[in-house]
């Protein structure tokens, strides 16, 4: 069977020596990212993801520039430097971003352990908005969507469906998939340079505007973001 997009990812993750994390794992380099669509975010490497198989399949951080050998490494950096201080982290990151809203996390997943990083995010003055596929990250950071496919398990499919406000729930759809199971804030056509299957996933009136190029990014529709107001 060939290998997902998220297994070769994983793979080239774990080629990563500890030498090269250490040197990454440098104060005065930026801790977030920059990218067109969402701005500023945070890039964690997949250690801590639990795909679904869909999500295995369709990985977008094993695509385009946050795959490059040079991000991975700083997503581990990163990954290490917030562990163990992530006060510093928060504050650095709150610096950098400007009063952007920070987007978690890019790549990769949330720990529940993370909600220690958003409260320093929040004490320090910054906002933040994104995903988890992760029922425990999502019980320690609400604020989070939820997102979800239809390979995702009847047990994730329940919390969602009990404990997630329509609001924060983010569905992705894949070629020949219905609409979501119950009502979302929005629905992610597979997308992607290796994974540009959008086109071809009928359109749907929750689908993200960014995905399908009616908008340039997210600051220009803040559907997912915790609050309008940010
Ligand atoms: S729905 Fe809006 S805020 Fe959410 S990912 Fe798409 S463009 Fe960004």
């Amino acid at each position: 069977m060939e290998e997902s997009l998220y297994q070769k990812r994983i793979q080239k993750e774990l080629g990563i020596t500890q030498a090269e994390i250490k040197e990454r794992m440098d104060w005065s380099k930026p801790i977030l990212a920059q990218n067109s669509k969402c701005s500023v975010s945070l890039d964690l490497p997949l250690l801590n993801c639990k795909p679904s198989s869909l999500c295995s399949e369709v990985c977008y951080a094993a695509q385009g520039r946050q795959n490059y050998r040079r991000a991975i490494i700083k997503s581990l950096a990163v990954n290490q430097m917030i562990l163990e201080n992530p006060q510093q982290a928060a504050l650095k990151m709150v610096v950098e971003s400007g009063g952007i809203p920070i987007r978690l996390a890019g790549s990769g997943e949330l720990l529940p352990e993370h909600n220690n990083l958003v409260h320093y995010i929040e004490l320090y003055g910054g906002t933040y908005w994104g995903f988890t596929r992760r029922v425990d990250t999502h019980q320690s950071i609400p604020k989070l969507m939820f997102s979800f496919d239809q390979s995702s398990t009847e047990e994730t499919l329940e919390y969602i469906r009990d404990q997630v406000p329509v609001n924060r729930r983010a569905y992705l759809r894949n070629i020949n998939d219905p609409v979501a199971p119950f009502k979302v804030a929005v629905t992610f056509p597979v997308h992607g340079s290796q994974t540009n299957l959008k086109d071809r996933i009928e359109k749907d009136p929750t689908d993200c505007p960014a995905a399908r190029k009616y908008v340039a990014g997210c600051w220009a529709c803040k559907r997912c973001y915790n609050s309008p107001q940010i």
